[in-house]
């Protein structure tokens, strides 16, 4: 079972990893974007991490609900609201339990993903972080290693696309043969996901 201290390191793990990658978000933002992805996501898990230690939530659902109400505040651009709700509408969807099952996540970032389908109108293959997001959940079914991998071919799968949402479908055919950076920080969440799991030994 997964307790809220695995939740909280599972968004730790996650600051930590958008921190090493920040550049590289930020460089994948400047050929089809305004170069702000990694400096916007550094912001809002810093205060994601700051704010978890000092309210101490003592629910999983508790603690993505507050995670994701500290992105929507802190994170300026499109990134910011799309993974507030959804780590919010996710920490809803666990409700109130201690614990939650691995296939209780799963559902529950089913329904985070469909929340952000809802809020940003991407479909699967509108080269945005939806093509990293759905091929996990897809995958949550084979567990925790495959959804990070799915997530991962998801990203890499963005590069030949034309983005159709977001600032890069501005560019029109010159968004075509880089790959997206909020696919690529999706990947981010979802492997920092499957390094707490790993660690947990579940
Ligand atoms: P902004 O585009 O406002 O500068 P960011 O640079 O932080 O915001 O985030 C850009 C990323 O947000 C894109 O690479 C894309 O993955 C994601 N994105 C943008 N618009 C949408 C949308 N409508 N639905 C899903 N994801 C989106
Ligand atoms: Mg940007």
């Amino acid at each position: 079972m997964l307790d809220a201290d695995f939740f909280r390191r599972w968004m730790t793990a996650t600051a930590a990893s958008v921190a090493r990658e920040a550049e590289r978000l930020t460089a994948l933002d400047s050929p089809i974007g305004d170069a702000d992805h990694g400096s916007n996501l550094q912001r809002g898990f810093t205060a994601v991490t700051a704010t978890l230690e000092k309210e101490a939530p003592d629910t999983p659902g508790a603690i993505l609900t507050l995670a994701g109400r500290q992105l929507i505040s802190t994170v300026g651009g499109a990134s910011g609201p799309l993974y507030g709700t959804l780590l919010r509408r996710t920490g809803k969807a666990l409700g109130e339990a201690a614990e939650v099952s691995a296939e209780q996540l799963a559902e529950a970032l089913r329904t985070g993903v469909d929340a952000v389908r809802t809020l940003g109108g991407a479909a699967p293959g509108d080269k945005t972080m939806i093509d990293a997001l759905v091929p996990a959940v897809d995958a949550l079914g084979d567990g925790f290693a495959a959804a990070r991998a799915a997530a991962e071919e998801g990203a890499v799968a963005t590069t030949p696309l034309q983005a159709r949402k977001g600032r890069a479908s501005y560019l029109g055919e010159r968004s075509i043969g880089h790959q997206d950076p909020g696919a690529t920080s999706a990947s981010l969440l979802i492997a920092a996901l499957a390094e707490a799991v790993e660690a947990s030994g579940e």
